[in-house]
């Protein structure tokens, strides 16, 4: 995304595309474009070898008039302000576009995570929890896990607001074990999400998911579980790649087996049933559907001229740049955006939240049928959007989750 090097900028220019479209009343744009809160921290740490390191950390509530603010806790070592903002704003937007009452929220510590011992993770976690304590809580700002984060450190956030509060307060982080108030399904949701959106997606174009070829890039949380609902649905799962290598086969790949080769080997490289593939060919081959579930920024305009796939199912934040979108859109190529196509594990911490409050648990099957009818009804208000304005679905998704904030912003009024 080039937008002088700042992600908020490149979020900008998405957003003032479709409030233009929407014809946005100019105060409430203002409104929209700032976030409402960033939270700048420093965080001493005692390391194993006695001495003392400072780690930065942040935490931007960017907008909560819909309800708290959501979104995960990063950990790395590129971590900036700018990207914790334009994070957070997104979430503000996937949010909204989702239809569930959470505002946008992201935070991030600078750390290289894979240096530190298990006792400086936690260490590290429970002093930035304890940094930022006072603006988060179930009712204020829910994070959830983000890259290099994970239902342990969760864990962890959790306990450390509970010490504070003095009581146990499960329903202020998701993405919790399931043993301290996590959810059945979430584990799976954001694949489910895709999985659904794309079914969708074929649906309105005139064909069945039952028999379309797939391609998926990445084979982690994402791609994995998308392949495996979409080969459940009925799809054959012709090419899958990771970071080491990949592996396709016309026929289709037997996923059930490849996800055992995955957890044995931690790759899906030399898995057996097909013939090796790399990134570059697997987005050229003639299917049906690409899921980019892997990485930002890989759909460009290098390889966008090569798809030939009819749906592009973004599963990934941000895996296609502005130019190759729009090439994609000006050939005829239907973009499921992120903000739309992996709202389903936002969706399902909303779930999350909702048992801990309640202290009552769903059945696996009924949080399912939830996300699916979320799901359904977020695709349904995207196209029918795109549609009545004549543009591709980002703008379409865009316009929707803007609207749903600017009538809030605009009856709850001005607080002066
Ligand atoms: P993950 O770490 O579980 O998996 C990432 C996968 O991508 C791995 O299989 C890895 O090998 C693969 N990969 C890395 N580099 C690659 C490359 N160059 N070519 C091909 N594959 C490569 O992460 P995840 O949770 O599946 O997240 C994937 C994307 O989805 C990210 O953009 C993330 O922000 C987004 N996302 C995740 C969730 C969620 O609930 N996990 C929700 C919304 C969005």
């Amino acid at each position: 995304m080039d937008a002088g090097g700042s992600i908020f900028n490149a979020m900008l220019q998405e957003f003032d595309g479709a409030a233009r479209l929407l014809g946005l009343d100019p105060g409430i744009w203002k409104i929209l474009t700032h976030p409402k809160r960033q939270i700048t921290v420093s965080c001493p740490i005692q390391m194993d070898n006695g001495e003392i390191e400072v780690f930065t950390g942040y935490r931007v509530q960017y907008n909560i008039t819909l309800g708290p603010a959501k979104g995960g806790i990063r950990y790395h070592p590129g971590v900036t302000l700018d990207e914790v903002t334009a994070l957070a704003a997104w979430m503000t937007w996937k949010c909204a576009v989702a239809h569930i009452p959470f505002g946008g929220g992201k935070g991030g510590v600078i750390c290289d995570p894979t240096r530190l011992s298990r006792r400086e993770l936690e260490a590290l976690t429970r002093r930035y929890v304890a940094e930022i304590i006072d603006a988060i809580g179930p009712e204020k700002d829910v994070p959830a896990p983000d890259v290099n984060t994970n239902d342990q450190i969760m864990a962890w956030v959790m306990d450390t607001y509970s010490m504070h509060v003095g009581h146990t307060a499960t329903a202020v982080v998701t993405g919790k074990p399931v043993e301290m108030g996590g959810s059945l399904g979430r584990r799976e949701a954001t694949g489910r999400g895709v999985m659904i959106v794309t079914r969708e997606a074929a649906k309105h174009l005139g064909f069945d998911v039952k028999g379309a070829r797939v391609a998926v890039q990445g084979f982690g949380n994402v791609g994995s579980v998308s392949a495996d609902l979409l080969a459940r649905a009925g799809a054959k799962i012709v090419a899958v790649t990771d970071w080491k290598g990949g592996v396709s086969n016309e026929k289709g790949l037997d996923i059930p087996k490849m996800l055992d080769y995955a957890k044995q080997h931690k790759t899906i490289d030399g898995f057996p049933g097909g013939d090796p593939i790399d990134n570059a060919k697997l987005f050229g081959l003639d299917v049906e559907v690409l899921v980019p579930a892997a990485l930002e920024n890989q759909i460009t305009m290098e390889n966008a001229p090569q798809i030939r796939a009819k749906i592009v199912s973004e599963g990934a934040n941000g895996p296609t740049t502005p130019e190759a979108h729009r090439y994609l859109h000006e050939h005829g190529v239907f973009v499921i955006p992120d903000i739309l196509a992996n709202a389903g594990g936002v969706t399902t911490s909303y779930f999350e939240w909702v048992q801990d409050r309640h202290g009552y648990f769903w059945q696996e099957d009924e949080v399912n049928q939830r996300l699916e009818r979320k799901m359904c009804e977020a695709f349904d208000a995207v196209l029918n959007t795109s549609l009545r304005y004549k543009t591709d679905l980002r703008t379409g998704a865009y316009i929707v989750a803007i609207s749903r904030v600017a009538t809030v912003t605009k009856m709850r009024g001005m607080y002066a």
